[in-house]
C-alpha cells in the first residue's frame, strides 16, 4: 500500500513555524516513501477561516518549494459527503438526535463540576423514544462506546490507552446541520486513502474520539504520529512574540527557504549529530523514529546560523536567483553598477541574511553617506595628503581591476611609509561609507572608477572641513 500523507491546515491564521514543520514532516514522508501529500483546507469554521489566510497558507507552502500531490480540497465544498456521512451513522443507529438544552447541558456541567467530576454529556438522548416538539431543533451526537478503552501504538508518543468511558457522545453535526471539526477530519482521511496522519501532539486527544468514529464507517485505521511541540527560546509555548508569526516573514527578513527547510526538519527531528541536511538528504534519511519525544525549543541564532551556511555555500547562479527580488525590493537599480553576480559573490561570507547581502551591496549601485562614526575615526587630517595621492593615482589608472588596484594602493602606502592597512581603511570609509567592507581591492573594483573618484573627493572635503574648524 503506498503512503499518502496529508497537510489539513486550517485557515485561520498564517503558516506559522509548527504548521510548516507538520507540513514539511508529511511532505519528506511522501517523497521518501513514492507516495502521496494532500493537502486539505480544514475551513468548516467559517467565522475565523479567511482568504488571507488560505492564500498565506499556499505562499508559506510554495516559497518553501513543499508541494502536494492531490488537492487542495476544501472541506465546505465537501458538506454534502459529510451529510451522507451523518444520515449513515443515523441510520445505522451509530450516531442519535440529541434535543437537550443549552439550559439543560449547562446545569448538567456545573452539577459535574461542583461534583469534581470530568463535565461530559451524559447520553441522556440516546434512549429517547419521543418525537421531537416544533421548536426542537436536534444535533447530532455520535455514540461512543461506553466501556472498554482505545490503544493507540503512536509513532512518536508510544502507546497510549485511554478508557471509553472518559469520552462522551461528541456533537458531529451542528443544529444547522454542519458537520463538526472531528467528523470532517475522519470522512476525509477516510475518502482520502490517508494512511499516515503525521501532526501536533496538541491533538493527541482528539485521536481516540476519532479513532471511533472511523472505526463506526468501517474504515482501517491510519498510522498516528504525533509530534511535539515547539517551544519559544524561554522554554514556554512558542508565540507571536517571539516574533514566529509567519514563515514568509522570515522569508521578508532574508532568509533562504533551503536554510528554513533544514532549520524546521532538525526542530524535534535529529539523524544523529548532523546539522546540516539538503533536501535530497532530508528526503532520504527522514524517519518517524527520528522524531524526539519533547517538546523542541525554537532558537533563533541557530536558524540565522544555517542561513548564513546556506548563503556561503550555495551555487552562487542559485543564490542570485534567490537574491536578485530583494535588490529589486530595495529600489536598487542593478543597471546602475556590477553585474549582480560579482557583489553577491563578494558580499555573501559576511551576510547573514539576503538583507544583508542587498544592503552591504547598496554602495555599489547607488550613493552611499558616510557614517559618521567611521568617518570621525578614519577621516583625519593625517590622510588627506595619502587619500589626495590615491585620487590622483586613481584617476590616472588605466587599469581597473583588483590587482592593479592593490598595487596602488601599496605603492603610496610605501610613498607615505605607512602601513598598507592605514591607507587602506581611510579609503574604505571614504569609498564605502563604514569600517566594514569586503577586501578593499574588490570592493574598488566593483563600486568602478567614476564612484570611487566621486566619493575621494567627498572624503577629502569631510577632511579639510574637519581640519578648518
Ligand atoms: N486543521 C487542524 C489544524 O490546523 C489539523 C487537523 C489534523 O491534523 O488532523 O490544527
Amino acid at each position: 500500500m503506498s503512503v499518502i500523507t496529508r497537510f489539513p491546515p486550517s485557515p485561520t491564521g498564517y503558516l506559522h513555524l509548527g504548521g510548516a514543520r507538520t507540513a514539511l514532516f508529511n511532505w519528506l514522508l511522501a517523497r521518501q516513501q513514492n507516495g502521496k501529500m494532500v493537502l486539505r483546507i480544514e475551513d468548516t469554521d467559517r467565522e475565523r477561516s479567511t482568504q488571507e489566510a488560505v492564500d498565506a497558507i499556499f505562499d508559506g507552502l510554495a516559497w518553501l518549494g513543499l508541494d502536494y500531490d492531490d488537492g487542495p480540497y476544501y472541506q465546505t465544498k465537501r458538506f454534502v459527503r459529510y451529510g451522507e456521512v451523518i444520515k449513515q451513522l443515523l441510520d445505522q443507529g451509530k450516531a442519535y438526535h440529541c434535543y437537550c438544552s443549552k439550559e439543560r447541558l449547562d446545569a448538567l456541567r456545573e452539577e459535574q463540576m461542583a461534583n469534581k467530576q470530568k463535565p461530559r454529556y451524559d447520553g441522556l438522548c440516546r434512549g429517547r423514544t419521543e418525537p421531537p416538539g416544533p421548536d426542537e431543533i436536534p444535533v447530532v451526537r455520535f455514540k461512543t462506546p461506553t466501556d472498554g478503552e482505545i490503544v493507540i501504538d503512536d509513532l512518536v508518543r508510544g502507546r497510549v490507552v485511554i478508557a471509553n468511558d472518559q469520552l462522551d457522545d461528541l456533537i458531529i453535526a451542528r443544529s444547522d446541520g454542519t458537520p463538526t471539526y472531528h467528523l470532517t477530519v475522519v470522512v476525509d482521511d477516510i475518502d482520502m486513502g490517508v494512511t499516515h496522519v503525521v501532526r501536533g501532539d496538541d491533538h493527541l486527544n482528539n485521536t481516540p474520539r476519532q479513532i471511533h468514529i472511523l472505526e463506526a464507517l468501517g474504515a482501517e485505521r491510519p498510522v498516528y504520529a504525533h509530534v511535539p511541540m515547539i517551544n519559544g527560546p524561554d522554554g514556554k509555548k512558542l508565540s507571536k512574540r517571539h516574533g514566529a508569526v509567519s514563515v514568509t516573514q522570515y522569508r521578508d527578513e532574508g532568509f533562504l527557504p533551503e536554510a528554513m527547510l533544514n532549520y524546521l526538519a532538525r526542530l524535534g527531528w535529529s539523524s544523529g549529530d548532523q546539522e546540516i541536511f539538503s533536501i535530497d538528504e532530508l528526503i532520504e534519511k527522514f524517519s518517524i523514529d527520528g522524531i524526539n519525544q519533547s517538546a523542541a525549543g525554537f532558537d533563533p541564532e541557530k536558524l540565522l546560523w544555517l542561513n548564513q551556511h546556506y548563503i556561503q555555500t550555495m551555487a552562487l547562479d542559485e543564490l542570485c536567483r534567490h537574491a536578485e527580488p530583494y535588490f529589486t525590493a530595495a529600489g536598487i537599480d542593478l543597471a546602475a553598477g556590477p553585474p549582480l553576480a560579482q557583489a553577491i559573490d563578494a558580499q555573501r561570507e559576511r551576510a547573514k541574511t539576503l538583507l544583508d547581502v542587498v544592503e552591504n551591496s547598496r554602495m555599489f549601485y547607488a550613493d552611499v553617506a558616510l557614517e559618521e562614526k567611521a568617518a570621525k575615526k578614519h577621516l583625519r587630517a593625517v590622510v588627506l595628503e595619502p587619500l589626495s595621492a590615491l585620487r590622483e593615482a586613481f584617476d590616472n589608472q588605466t587599469e581597473w581591476d583588483g590587482k592593479s588596484l592593490h598595487h596602488v594602493i601599496e605603492t603610496i602606502a610605501e610613498k607615505f611609509e605607512m602601513k598598507m592597512g592605514k591607507v587602506a581603511q581611510p579609503l574604505r570609509v571614504a569609498i564605502t561609507g563604514s569600517g566594514a567592507s569586503p577586501s578593499i581591492d574588490v570592493t574598488l573594483d566593483l563600486v568602478g572608477r567614476e564612484r570611487t573618484l566621486a566619493r575621494l573627493d567627498k572624503a577629502l572635503e569631510y577632511i579639510k572641513n574637519r581640519v578648518e574648524t
